[in-house]
Order: structure tokens, then sequence, then C-alpha cells
């Protein structure tokens, strides 16, 4: 008799969630899902409608106004909303709390939870995190963004770019330079965004996650309460530090998922095209492409699924975890692409789906710290 084996993905409880997030996609997003990604951002009320129903607090503490569950749960939500339809731009722009948040879960007082948390699981507010600058992001230690103590305020001047729902956000956790230079001067503010001196210099136009928006931001003489620091001064970098790991599993489950999704899509397809007088499955060169982009997608889905209840677990996954984001990123951009090779013609029209998920998965390399920058830090952590 085989041993018998429960799937922590697939308990009872998740799949309900995978059903109540099946759900309120196919009844809350994928109607209006064209046009946001048209206006290049999404509704305040959709924020409303997923704290509703239930989803928009999903891994975050019932006492600060979350869901309860952990990252398992996350990311069990993440592959089904994707897998129903939902695009990259979706998930980046309805959950950017998903980094913004954390820190102050895990290090912020009670006056933040009510005034800053609290808001945004409800789904009355928009957070954002701001770390990047026009100089760099890869090297968040050398981040320049100034913050000066002045009686009980800080003034924050500097600016930040790339900055997820930055044009929407009502408040922005801002990486700041409170001390010397390199990543023992380094804090984290909260700057609400109708502090005087807070601008919106841009929004960005991008290769993809189109209903995201992404701006530029410029700070100016912002002053803001010193109560507005989360965690002790100095100790930014170790907390973006320590919710990177979250955040790269999250960009794997995203690239797997929407590989997940293209593989799908162009199954699909390739069992109604027909060519040369017999479906484009019946050719073995397509059957054999889509046995590779099923590989390529379900490695990258047990490694990653694998990393993140090791995380749950305890366990220490730095390097594991940006390894997990390149395995995941390096699967979807290949399948991303054989999606529309399959597709042909079609699968180059912007009213294709595959085609929106190829220039969001472009994005996947890049964001939540570059492929190469995962690979020399796990190099690092290797003692190479
Ligand atoms: C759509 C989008 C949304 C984003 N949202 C946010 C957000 O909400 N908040 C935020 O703070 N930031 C955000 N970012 C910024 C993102 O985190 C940075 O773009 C990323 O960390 C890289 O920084 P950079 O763009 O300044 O590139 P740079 O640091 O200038 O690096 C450029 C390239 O050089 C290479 N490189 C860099 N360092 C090394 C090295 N040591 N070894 C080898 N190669 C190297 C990599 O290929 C890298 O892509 C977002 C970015 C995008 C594209």
């Amino acid at each position: 008799m085989g041993t018998q084996w429960t799937d922590p993905f697939n308990t009872p409880e998740r799949r309900a969630l995978r059903e109540l997030t099946r759900d309120f996609v196919t009844r809350e997003v994928l109607p209006d899902l064209d046009e946001w990604e048209r206006v290049g951002q999404l509704p305040l009320s959709l924020h409303e409608r997923a704290a509703a129903a239930g989803l928009l607090g999903i891994g975050f503490p019932e006492e600060v106004g979350g869901s309860g569950g952990d990252l398992i749960d996350g990311l069990v939500m993440t592959e089904e909303l994707i897998q129903t339809g939902a695009s990259g731009g979706l998930v980046s722009g309805l959950f950017t709390h998903g980094i913004a948040l954390p820190h102050m879960v895990v290090a912020g007082d009670p006056g933040q939870m009510e005034r800053f948390v609290r808001p945004v699981l409800e789904g009355r507010a928009i957070a954002s995190l701001a770390i990047t600058e026009p100089d760099g992001g890869s090297d968040v230690a050398a981040l320049r963004t100034r913050a000066e103590r002045d009686g009980d305020e800080f003034v924050v001047n500097g600016s930040k770019i790339y900055i997820t729902s930055g044009v929407r956000a009502d408040w922005v956790v801002v990486g700041v330079r409170t001390g010397g230079p390199g990543f023992g001067g380094i804090s984290l503010i909260v700057v609400p965004s109708d502090t005087p001196g807070f601008t919106v210099v841009r929004r960005l136009e991008k290769i993809g996650w189109h209903c995201s928006d992404t701006a530029e931001l410029a700070f100016t003489d912002c002053r803001v309460p010193a109560a507005n620091l989360v965690g002790p001064l100095n100790s930014g970098f170790i907390q973006i530090a320590m919710q990177f790991v979250v955040e790269r599993l999250s960009i794997a489950v995203q690239a797997y998922a929407t590989a997940q999704r293209c593989l799908d899509l162009a199954l699909e397809w390739a069992r109604m095209r027909h060519t040369f007088g017999k479906p484009l499955v019946a050719h073995q060169v397509v059957r054999h492409q889509l046995v590779e982009m099923d590989r390529l997608t379900d490695v990258a889905r047990t490694y990653t699924r694998q990393i993140a209840l090791r995380h749950v677990a305890g366990q220490e996954v730095i390097a594991e975890a940006a390894l997990a984001k390149n395995t995941a990123v390096a699967a979807a951009e290949a399948v991303t692409y054989q999606a529309i090779q399959i597709f042909g013609g079609q699968g180059c029209m912007s009213d294709s789906e595959v085609e929106r998920h190829y220039r969001d998965v472009r994005i996947l390399s890049i964001g939540g710290g570059a492929t190469e920058v995962m690979t020399e830090l796990a190099a690092r952590r290797l003692g190479l």
C-alpha cells in the first residue's frame, strides 16, 4: 500500500480558496480587465471588493485587519488569479500592499496598524513601497534619499522611481538614509501622499503590467511625524532584506502561474487549429513543444513550492528563493515565447491573451531583484 500524501497546496481549505479566487476573477476582474489595462490603473473599488471577498488580507494576521493564512495561502491565491485569466499587472497593482505592509506588520506599533495597515487591508487606501532611485535599484545599500530629524518630525528629501501603485498611493513606505553610508544607515518611514512636498513627478509607461500604475516620486522637504518611522532607526536594510524572500517567491509564483496559463491556452489552440489537414497538436513537433512547456512549468512550480514550504517551516532559504525566482522567470520567458509561436499571427495581436503575458513576463527578471543580482546573492550564500 502506498504512503498517504497530503498535498499542502490542495487541502480542502485551499481548494475552497481556489474556488473563491476563481469566482472573484470571473465576476469582478475579467469583465473590466481590458479597460483597466488600457487606462493604466485599477479602481479603488476593486480593492474594496477584493477586501469584501476576503482576498485582499490573505497572509496578514486578523488582529491587524487581515484574513489570516500564511505564505502558502498567498501563493495558492496568486496561482489561481493568473490561471483564471487575470494579468500580472492585476496581481502587482491589487496586491502592492504585499510588499508595502509586511515591514510594518512585523516592526510597527499599534498606532501604525490603525492609521496605515487597517485601511489598506479594508480596501479603503492604497500603499506603495519606494526603495529604487533614479541612480540605481540593485544596490539598495547605496540609496540616497535623506530623512533628517527635526524635533518631533523627519524632513524627507530625494526621489524614487518605478514605484508600483505610486500614482494612486495614499501613503508610501520610503527607504531613507538616516545615518551614515552603507546598509547600516537606512530606515523605513511612511510618507502620506498629501504631505506638502510629495509629488508624483510622472506616471511611467512600460512594456507590460499595463493596469498597474508605476510612478516616479519626488520628496521636497516633506515633514512627517517621527511616529511614522517603521521599526528602530537605521534598521531599514535588515527589514527590507527580511521581506525579500517572500517578494521573490511571490514573483516566482506569478512567473510559473503565467507559464501554466499560457500552456493551457496554447494547448486549447493547438487542438482547435488545423494546418496541413490536421490539428496542430497532431504534428509531433508541436506536441513535443507542449511537453517541454509543461516540463519547464512543472519544474518551476515544484521547486518554488518546495522552497515556500521550507520558508514557512522556518528554514533559511535566502539563496533558494533567489534561485526559485530565476528558475520560474526563465521558464515563464520560454513558455510565453513558445505559446506565441503556437498561436502564430494571432499570438502577436494585442487582443490575444498570450501577447499580454509575454510582455508582462519581461518585467519579472528585473523587478524584485535582477536575475544577475539573484545569482550573485546565491553565490555569496554558497560561499563562492
Ligand atoms: C514594473 C516595475 C515595477 C517596480 N516596482 C517597484 C516598487 O514598487 N518599488 C521599488 O522600490 N522598486 C520597484 N521597481 C524597481 C526594481 O526593483 C529595480 O528596477 C531593480 O531592482 C533593478 O534596479 P535598476 O532598474 O535600477 O537597475 P540597475 O541597478 O541599474 O541594474 C541594471 C542591470 O544591470 C545588471 N546588474 C546590476 N547589478 C549587477 C551585478 N552586481 N552583477 C551583474 N549584473 C548586474 C542587471 O542586469 C540589471 O538589470 C520596479 C521595477 C519595475 C520594472
